[in-house]
């Protein structure tokens, strides 16, 4: 091989902000055939924003809202920086639990009180023995039929409300997802997140809605690579969560978002310090020339 051309597509990678581990990584980028992309952090923005509280028991919208901060306070989940931002109010905490791709826990000191407060998503509540009944059930679809992420909160064992929050898709992901079919590239949606919300942002970035998969837990997300890698194909997955870190390192290339946590930079096997999706068919396109070079 030209170890020379190696290091110069290493080097004209990072003049673009693409940081590549290693040469050699090279190698595995040219084979990729399917683009997984995360949803939250990387097809959006992950800044989202608090839409709406609903409360549905005795709390009120306030109540609902300062309780949810002072859990997610303590999470660097874009959730949680959202819910944790839209109030001030917090009260004394201990005992957080933060569970990846499926929200937080803590006790939460209410007045003279100590309250067991559970925010995230249907799983987490059921595992800390929430369980909704079928009006709320029908309360949650209503709500993520309109396209946003909903999260639950619980106190001591019973739903007080929900929290919705929107993200927004970022500028340059339609273009980006364009890209890497003409590349010849099979891009995916792969999100912890809801169907409604996820077919929505794949509807508005380009993705096929057969090509969208929600509701997927952190493994199920090393599976889904799995799977794939099983079916043939040459999985490049890119993300930027904790929640993403082992199927990026699943994955035949793992990419990560520079804004992205520690977790799946270190797993990564590339790291977009723009954290734009367009630096993603660039890396491909860049890898591939390289290696056209040696050949
Ligand atoms: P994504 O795959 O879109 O990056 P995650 O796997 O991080 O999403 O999370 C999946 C779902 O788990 C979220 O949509 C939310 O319902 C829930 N969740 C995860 N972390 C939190 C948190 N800190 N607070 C509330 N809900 C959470
Ligand atoms: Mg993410």
């Amino acid at each position: 091989a030209t170890p020379t051309a190696l290091l110069t597509g290493t080097g004209r990678g990072a003049q673009l902000g693409i940081l590549i581990k290693g040469a050699e990584v090279l190698e595995d980028t040219r084979t990729v055939d399917t683009v997984v992309l995360d949803k939250t952090g990387t097809v959006t923005s992950g800044q989202l924003s608090v839409a709406a509280v609903t409360p549905v028991s005795r709390y009120s919208r306030d109540q609902v809202l300062d309780l949810a901060a002072t859990v997610e306070q303590h999470s660097e989940h874009p959730i949680a920086r959202a819910v944790a931002a839209a109030t001030p109010h917090r009260f004394p905490v201990s005992g957080f639990v933060s569970a990846p791709g499926g929200g937080v826990r803590a006790h939460v000191a209410d007045g003279m009180h100590s309250r067991s407060v559970v925010v995230g998503r249907t799983t987490w509540l059921s595992e800390n023995g929430v369980r909704l009944d079928g009006g709320q059930l029908d309360a949650l679809r209503r709500a993520q039929e309109g396209g946003v992420t909903t999260v639950l909160v619980a106190v001591d064992g019973a739903l007080v409300g929900f929290v919705d929050l929107r993200d927004t898709v970022k500028d340059d992901a339609r273009e980006a997802v364009a890209r890497l079919r003409e590349l010849g590239l099979r891009p995916m949606l792969l999100t912890g997140d809801n169907g409604p919300v996820a077919r929505a942002v794949a509807a508005e970035a380009g993705i096929a809605a057969e090509d969208v998969v929600a509701d997927v837990s952190p493994e199920g997300k090393v599976a889904v690579v799995r799977d794939l890698q099983d079916d043939g194909r040459v999985v490049a997955m890119v993300g930027d969560g904790v929640n993403d870190a082992a199927a990026l390192a699943q994955a035949d290339l793992g990419i990560a978002m520079g804004t992205g946590t520690d977790a799946a930079i270190e797993a990564a096997d590339i790291t977009l310090v723009r954290s734009d999706v367009g630096s993603v068919p660039t890396a491909i396109a860049l890898s591939r020339r390289t290696l056209s070079i040696i050949k």
